[in-house]
């Protein structure tokens, strides 16, 4: 069992390709902004579900939703974010994610400049990539790939998406979401390429914390130079 799951593992970490994440980063770079309040956001959500499109077995969705005038919020609007649904064998789902909307706190929120490549657009590289690699397989969980939007005006997207969840009754394992993956540099100037910071939060609502512990004892010691840490 162990054996099989450490085979796995490094079978999957080895199809992993620097050039397809280079790829998807180098084309959010063209974006000036991906702010939630522009129009390039739903260029940009366009362009991910047409990478999403290209990856056979999954069903695309743009899901729309409403945000009211606000904090960070220029006028009332309808956002987009992108939903990629691999069908397994059961409808239990495991939720992969990143926010492909990016923010400039110090410029006007339509034409300030805000690539956004570490935050998040490498959230959103590795959810694509994820997706890419997984496909590949037949899984016993649903696996649901999400590039978000509205998360710098307060996790908008995300929680559109809890409410049809809701509203839908999906049964949902666990939610993996990626911000700002792979930086050069943490906070504190930190620098440190085999480790990956995996947070998680204690809570009586949900198992958070024990997926977190979960992940480590299940990856420890079997992908080569790299491990979680836990960070609570
Ligand atoms: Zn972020």
């Amino acid at each position: 069992m162990i054996v099989t799951a450490s085979l796995l593992l490094s079978h999957l970490t080895s199809e992993v390709s620097k050039d397809s994440l280079r790829q998807t980063l180098t084309h959010l770079s063209t974006y000036p902004t991906r702010n939630t309040n522009t129009p390039e956001l739903e260029k940009a959500a366009e362009w991910v579900a047409s990478e999403f499109k290209k990856i056979p077995g999954l069903r695309v969705e743009l899901m729309r939703y409403d945000v009211k005038k606000g904090r960070r919020v220029v006028a009332d609007k309808s956002v987009v974010q992108v939903v990629a649904t691999l069908p397994g064998e059961s409808d239990k789902k495991v939720i992969v994610g990143g926010h492909l909307d990016t923010i400039n706190l110090t410029g006007d929120p339509m034409t300030a400049i805000a690539p956004g490549i570490n935050d998040d657009g490498s959230g959103v590289a590795l959810t694509l990539e994820c997706a890419r690699i997984l496909s590949q397989k037949r899984w016993r969980n649903t696996l649901v790939f999400v590039a978000f939007s509205g998360e710098e005006q307060g996790l908008f997207g995300s929680g559109a998406l809890a409410e049809k969840a809701q509203k839908e009754s999906w049964k949902i394992e666990a939610m993996l979401n990626n911000d700002t993956v792979g930086a050069s540099q943490g906070p504190g100037k930190l620098k440190d390429k085999k480790r990956v910071r995996l947070y998680s939060e204690e809570s009586t609502d949900h198992n958070s914390r024990e997926l977190a512990r979960f992940i480590e004892w299940e990856t420890r010691g079997k992908i080569k130079g790299f491990s979680p840490w836990l960070v609570f």
